[in-house]
């Protein structure tokens, strides 16, 4: 009888496993073709001061409209887009696209861009962000580049020149989801980042849990010596803003304030503003 079972498992495993590999592999048919049908859209999330309130910028999110099964989120497309080498098409319509977006935003606001490390191999990474840059006249100060710390993984020495050439630029360099993964502080030594952005797991429990707040006060203690700037990650409710101010944290970002939006959202939100910043009550949700 469990040998019958067993068969029967194997036989349901194998079928859900020939159905993964069948749904990656549409994915990857319709993805090649999204890039021709323009079915790719950056919607933008507001990057709040905790200080002052106001918007410092937005970070930059892929979304895909794909004309039959709506909107797909970038945890679905976005692994499949780096296995098979999209991504380096993709990420310089990223780039490419988001510069030209903040081109119709007030100067003191920036735009952060995310970086797989696949890109970081393509020789046209450096040409796309200096030929952007030129292309719209945007301050090189107003980019911000989020990687993750896999690009610095084994202690890869063509990523830390890459990145220092990309800095030497203007440009910002951001380490994303800080806290997941291997994080070693050895990557904060292996190069100066502008920035920090502490994973939402360990911003979702600093309201209620003591080693979540131990862990983000230990974190952007260690930012602050270095002369990093922080942000957290996926602030929902206030009693965490209060405290990630406590803790002495820099910026957040979360639902709290707003979710990603579309850029036309973006830009109705900034018009009316010309004389008066936008301020953090205004776009709660
Ligand atoms: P990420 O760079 O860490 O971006 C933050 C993610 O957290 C976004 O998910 C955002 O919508 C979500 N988020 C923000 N605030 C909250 C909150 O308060 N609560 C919750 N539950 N979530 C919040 P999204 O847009 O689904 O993107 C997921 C990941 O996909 C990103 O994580 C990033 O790693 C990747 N990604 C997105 N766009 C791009 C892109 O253009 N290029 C590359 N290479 N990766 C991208
Ligand atoms: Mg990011
Ligand atoms: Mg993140
Ligand atoms: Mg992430």
């Amino acid at each position: 009888h469990a040998k019958q079972n067993g068969r029967r498992c194997a036989a349901l495993f194998e079928t859900s496993m020939h159905e993964a590999v069948q749904e990656r592999r549409n994915i990857e048919v319709d993805l090649r073709a999204a890039l021709k049908r323009n079915e790719l859209e950056l919607f933008y999330q507001p990057l709040v001061s905790i200080e002052t309130s106001e918007i410092i910028g937005y970070e930059a999110l892929l979304r895909w409209n794909h004309s039959e099964k709506g909107m797909i989120m970038p945890d679905v497309f976005i692994p499949v887009a780096e296995d098979t080498g999209l991504i380096v098409q993709l990420g310089e319509w990223v780039v490419r696209s988001a510069l030209h977006e903040v081109a119709n935003w007030p100067e003191h606001l920036t735009v952060a861009v995310n970086l797989s490390p696949a890109q970081m191999r393509s020789p046209n990474l450096m040409p796309t962000i200096i030929n952007a840059l030129a292309a719209t006249g945007i301050a090189p100060q107003r980019l911000e580049l989020e990687i993750t710390e896999s690009v610095l993984m084994n202690d890869n020495q063509s990523n830390v020149e890459l990145l220092h050439k990309i800095r030497s630029l203007g440009v910002r360099i951001a380490l994303d989801d800080f806290g997941t993964g291997y994080s070693s502080l050895n990557y904060l030594r292996s190069f100066p980042f502008d920035k920090i952005k502490i994973d939402r797991c360990f911003v979702d429990g600093v309201d209620s849990r003591e080693d979540c707040r131990a862990i983000i006060r230990a974190v952007t203690g260690l930012a602050t010596s270095l002369g990093m700037v922080t942000t957290a990650e996926g602030v929902e409710r206030s009693d965490q803003l209060s405290q990630l101010k406590l803790e002495g944290c820099i910026q957040v970002q979360g639902y709290l304030f707003s979710k990603a939006m579309p850029a036309a959202s973006v830009v109705g939100r900034i018009a009316p503003t010309v004389e008066r910043p936008v301020q953090l009550r205004e776009i709660g949700e």
